[in-house]
């Protein structure tokens, strides 16, 4: 085991940061203007037109959404308090029943387990069962809600069929990351889940190991394109702060490690 550092989060690399033009599109969305501020700016003629050639972004709630903010990459310890986490899992659609997890400090460890905030996850909007049920924090569950939209929409288009099912690895693991040694990982605080494959309507099974090829540059079948584009909408339209597949590494070669960091971290494209 290597020196424990409890004090400071892997240091972001280029690599790992969100390009530029996401971190655009978040201020863009952040600082559009209301239609009620634009009512006070504009004639009252033009208010029709500007409604139409600019319409309200989408709410960025209930669902929550990777941290792209880079000024609390080193802050290392339980994912913050949402204090409208309830109101945002029913608005979600999210079946859920209450759970607890302390946060504490292991015997022997310096590391911080537990988050003040979990819930056991018992079925999103797009109704994926979840084997074994999940527990999880409750900004994860709002991520997963929406991370089952993405994949019914690229299942359907892979395959005409939607997912029933997920097989997952586990979400909660009081342990540093197996790659970075002295690092938290995300697993300590029930802020990660490891998915290992998709089960379609007709039976089938899309396994992360099976299909995913990481050694190709392409996916040569629909399952390893469906898996691929899955995980790389997962890091861009910032459903996670953490997508990493089998091109990351070895450790991942039979699952999507998924977490809401505070940090990012992307793992989703090929490099030879
Ligand atoms: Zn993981």
């Amino acid at each position: 085991m290597g020196v424990l550092c409890a004090c400071a989060a892997p240091a972001p690399t280029a690599r790992t940061r969100a390009p530029a033009s996401l971190q655009a599109l978040h201020d863009s969305v952040a600082h559009v203007p209301m239609l009620a501020d634009v009512a006070l700016t504009v004639p009252t003629a033009g208010v029709a037109d500007v409604t139409e050639a600019k319409p309200p972004p989408p709410p960025r709630s209930p669902f929550a959404f990777s941290n792209i903010d880079p000024a609390d990459d080193y802050v290392v310890g339980p994912p913050d308090d949402r204090p409208t986490c309830e109101d945002d899992l029913n608005a979600a659609k999210i079946k859920h029943d209450p759970a607890t997890l302390p946060v504490h400090t292991p015997k022997k460890s310096v590391i911080v387990c537990g988050a003040p905030q979990v819930v056991m996850y018992r079925g999103g909007p797009e109704k994926i069962a979840y084997s074994p049920a999940v527990m999880i924090t409750c900004t994860m569950a709002l991520a997963l809600a929406r991370f089952e939209i993405l994949v019914q929409e690229e299942a359907v288009k892979s395959f005409g069929k939607r997912v029933v099912k997920m097989h997952h690895l586990g979400t909660y693991n009081c342990r540093e990351m197996a790659a970075y040694p002295g690092w938290v990982s995300q697993h300590s605080y029930a802020n990660a889940i490891d998915i290992a494959d998709f089960v379609l309507a007709d039976g089938k099974t899309i396994s992360v190991e099976k299909f995913f090829a990481p050694k190709l540059a392409v996916a040569k079948t629909v399952e390893g394109g469906f898996l691929r584009t899955l995980a790389r909408r997962a890091y861009v339209e910032e459903v996670f702060s953490s997508v990493l597949t089998p091109f990351f590494d070895a450790h991942h070669y039979n699952h999507f490690h998924l977490d809401l960091a505070r940090f990012l971290s992307d793992g989703t494209e090929y490099s030879p």
